[in-house]
C-alpha cells in the first residue's frame, strides 16, 4: 500500500534491522524496542488486520515468529516471551499493516501478563458465556 509504513520496510526503501526474509515475511528489530530483543515479523503482504491475511501469509507468519523466537533463544538466552498483534487501532495498533510483537521476557521485568492491560473486568454469566459460544461456533462453522 502507498503510504504504508511496514510495506515500504517489507520493499527495502525504509532500511530495517532485518533478521529473516523469506517470501511471505519479514522480521526486523523494533526501533523503539521495550525490552532488549523486541522484534517485529510482518507478511510482505498488505493487510491492516490478521483476519485479511490468506492462509499462506498466515502460515509463514507464524512460522517466521517461531524462527525469530528461536534465534532469540539461542543468542540472548531468552526463555520467555510475549508475543501479541495489536489487531487495529482501537487495540492500539499504531502502524496500520499486521505485526507480530516478539518481546523477550522475564520475571524481573514486572510488566504482568496481557491480563494487566485491563484494571476490571464485565460481570458476565456463565450461561451468557456459554450462549456466546453457541453463536460463534455458529459462526466460525458458517
Ligand atoms: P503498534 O503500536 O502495534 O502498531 O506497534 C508499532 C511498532 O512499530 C512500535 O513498537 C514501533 O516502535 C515500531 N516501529 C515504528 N517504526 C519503525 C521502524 N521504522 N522500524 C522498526 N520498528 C518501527
Amino acid at each position: 500500500m502507498g503510504d504504508c509504513l511496514f510495506c515500504a520496510i517489507a520493499t527495502g526503501d525504509i532500511p530495517s534491522a532485518s533478521v529473516h526474509e523469506d517470501q511471505h515475511t519479514l522480521a526486523f528489530m523494533d526501533i523503539q524496542p521495550l525490552r532488549e530483543g523486541h522484534a517485529l515479523v510482518i507478511p510482505k503482504a498488505h493487510a491492516q488486520r490478521i483476519e485479511d491475511l490468506g492462509p499462506a501469509d498466515l502460515q509463514a507468519l507464524m512460522t517466521t515468529t517461531q524462527h525469530v523466537i528461536k534465534a532469540l533463544k539461542a543468542t540472548l538466552g531468552v526463555e520467555d516471551t510475549t508475543v501479541a498483534i495489536n489487531n487495529g487501532p482501537a487495540a492500539g495498533q499504531e502502524v496500520p499493516h499486521v505485526h507480530i510483537h516478539i518481546v523477550p521476557r522475564t520475571t524481573a521485568d514486572a510488566a504482568g501478563p496481557i491480563h494487566a492491560l485491563f484494571t476490571s473486568r464485565p460481570d458476565i454469566a456463565s450461561e451468557d458465556i456459554q450462549a456466546l459460544a453457541t453463536r460463534l461456533r455458529a459462526e466460525v462453522m458458517a
